[in-house]
């Protein structure tokens, strides 16, 4: 392997530049050649494609978002789309891939590997946690920290006017974030794809908060709750039923997935960097790099893909032990 091509897809999230950075100054340190490709497979349709030395990633470990911009490709699900891609590598001489994505990113890389027997390596990048082979993806721990920043202040004002806040945050198929944010906010209850609390647990569980003393109430909701109803649906139907509330909504939204990356995942997008790259140079193709018991580690991209929707059953028991 001569020359190393690495792209960010689908939804951004902190931490991407910083791997970006590590594919490059790997590839620099073992004198191989590194290109980066922007948009994502769209760029690699178009032969969008920019040569990177080691100075081009000076200064970006800090920076949220990335420099190589993100796309969701629709050619890219087209076989007339995929074989362009793959004209276009092999025109600039790239002859191997580094994707940083959610599983999205890693079935279009799959099937391009197994269509052209073009050797690919994952990096997890996407602020839900929702990949199986890994601990945390690139950005869930940045983004945890500014939910839990923004459920801080929202809890100011909530207990100034003893109001009951709605919180949402990211994620329809999977908690981590609701349930962790949750938790290190102090929630009183926390919403999540995984589990149905059910509207009337719900209610009792408010009624009780409010006859133990407290003043003001967080709810954590996952974009994707149990309940199957958002969040304003939600807010009136506690309002119907619980009138001594004054019950508000704040959804995050798109501010969870920028930002500086913590420090953890700096450190996590530049050992997955080294691992890719030098994964890709023994020879190793169609995996994805993660963290495993701390230990950087390979997952075949299969395995990857199929996701990790299962929720930590003993942080939902510290969940329910820190609402009593
Ligand atoms: P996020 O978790 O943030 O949504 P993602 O990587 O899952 O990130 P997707 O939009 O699902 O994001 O996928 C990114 C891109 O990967 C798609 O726009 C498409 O170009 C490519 N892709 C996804 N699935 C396939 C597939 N079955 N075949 C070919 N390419 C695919």
């Amino acid at each position: 392997i001569k020359k190393i091509g690495v792209l960010t897809s689908g939804g951004d999230s902190p931490g991407m530049n910083a791997a970006i950075r590590a594919v490059v100054r790997t590839c620099a340190f073992h004198n191989v050649e590194c290109v980066g490709i922007y948009r994502g497979y769209q760029g690699m349709i178009e032969g969008d494609f920019k040569e990177m030395g080691p100075r081009s990633v000076n200064n970006i470990v800090n920076k949220g978002g990335t420099i190589l911009k993100s796309a969701r490709s629709k050619e890219f699900m087209t076989a007339d789309g995929r074989k362009q891609a793959y004209q276009h590598l092999i025109d600039a001489g790239i002859n191997a891939l580094v994707v940083i994505g959610g599983d999205g990113s890693f079935t279009g890389a799959e099937v391009f590997n197994k269509e052209f027997n073009f050797p690919v390596m994952g990096i997890p990048g996407t602020i839900d946690n929702d990949i199986y082979g890994t601990s945390h993806t690139l950005g869930f721990d940045t983004a945890l920290n500014t939910v839990v920043e923004a459920i801080d202040k929202i809890r100011d004002t909530a207990s100034s006017h003893n109001r009951l806040f709605f919180v949402e945050v990211m994620g329809r198929d999977a908690g981590h974030i609701a349930l962790n944010s949750g938790i290190g906010a102090g929630a009183e209850e926390i919403l999540i794809p995984e589990e149905d609390l059910g509207l009337d647990r719900l209610v009792e569980s408010l009624k009780r908060s409010k006859l133990s003393g407290k003043s003001s109430s967080i709810v954590v909701v996952a974009e994707g709750d149990k309940i199957g109803k958002n969040v304003f649906e939600l807010k009136d139907y506690v309002e119907e039923n619980m009138p001594e509330y004054d019950v508000r909504v704040s959804v995050l939204g798109h501010m969870q997935r920028g930002g500086s990356p913590s420090c953890f995942d700096r450190v996590l997008a530049s050992r997955l960097g080294v691992k890719a790259v030098e994964s890709l140079l023994e020879g190793k193709t169609n995996f994805m790099v993660g963290l495993l018991n701390d230990k950087v580690a390979l997952t075949p991209l299969t395995q990857a893909i199929k996701g990790n929707t299962e929720v930590d059953r003993e942080l939902l028991r510290v969940s329910d032990i820190m609402t009593t």
